[in-house]
C-alpha cells in the first residue's frame, strides 16, 4: 500500500490533457492500487491518474465505499436528465460547489485486462464519472461552479 501525494488546483499537471493506455505493466497495477489506496485514505470518492501527477486516462471511483471501480480510456457514450448538487475534489480541498451534471451516463472503458466493458450509472456516480472523465481532459469542476465556491466548514 502506497499512499501518493494529491496533486492541488493551481498545478499544471492538472489541467493537461492524458495520454491512452496502451498496455497495463506492473507499474501500471501498481499505480491502479495506489489510486485507491489513495483515494480511500482520503475519504474521497474518486480520484484521476493525473491527481497524483500520472497523465494517464485511468481513473477508480468508489461512491459506497464497498464497490472499487476502474476505469481505463473511459469515454461517456450516452447521457440524460439532469442532476444538480453539490461537488467536491480531492484536489480542491476544503472547498465544494454547486454543479449540474447528467443525472444517467452509460460509460465505455478497459478493464486491467484491457477488456472493454460497458457500465450505465445514475446520480452520484454518474456525477462521479462525469467529474473524474473531465480530469483526463485537464477540467476541473470548478470551471463549472454556478455560483460561488464555498468553504465546506460553511455549509
Ligand atoms: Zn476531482
Amino acid at each position: 500500500m502506497a499512499i501518493r501525494n494529491i496533486r492541488e488546483i493551481g498545478d499544471p499537471v492538472l489541467n493537461k490533457t492524458c495520454k491512452t493506455v496502451t498496455e497495463v505493466t506492473g507499474r501500471t497495477k501498481d499505480l491502479i492500487q495506489d489510486m485507491f489506496d489513495t483515494m480511500y485514505e482520503a475519504e474521497g470518492v474518486g480520484l484521476a491518474a493525473p491527481q497524483v501527477g500520472i497523465l494517464k486516462r485511468i481513473v477508480v471511483v468508489d461512491v459506497t465505499g464497498e464497490d472499487p471501480i476502474l476505469l481505463i480510456n473511459p469515454v461517456i457514450m450516452e447521457s440524460s436528465g439532469e442532476q444538480t448538487g453539490n461537488e467536491g475534489c480531492l484536489s480542491v480541498p476544503g472547498k465544494t460547489g454547486v454543479v449540474t451534471r447528467p443525472n444517467y451516463v452509460k460509460v465505455k472503458a478497459y478493464d486491467e485486462d484491457l477488456k472493454p466493458f460497458e457500465m450505465e450509472a445514475t446520480e452520484l456516480l454518474a456525477r462521479a464519472f462525469c467529474h473524474e472523465i473531465e480530469h483526463l481532459e485537464g477540467h476541473l469542476y470548478v470551471e463549472k461552479v454556478e455560483g460561488e465556491l464555498m468553504d465546506v466548514e460553511s455549509e
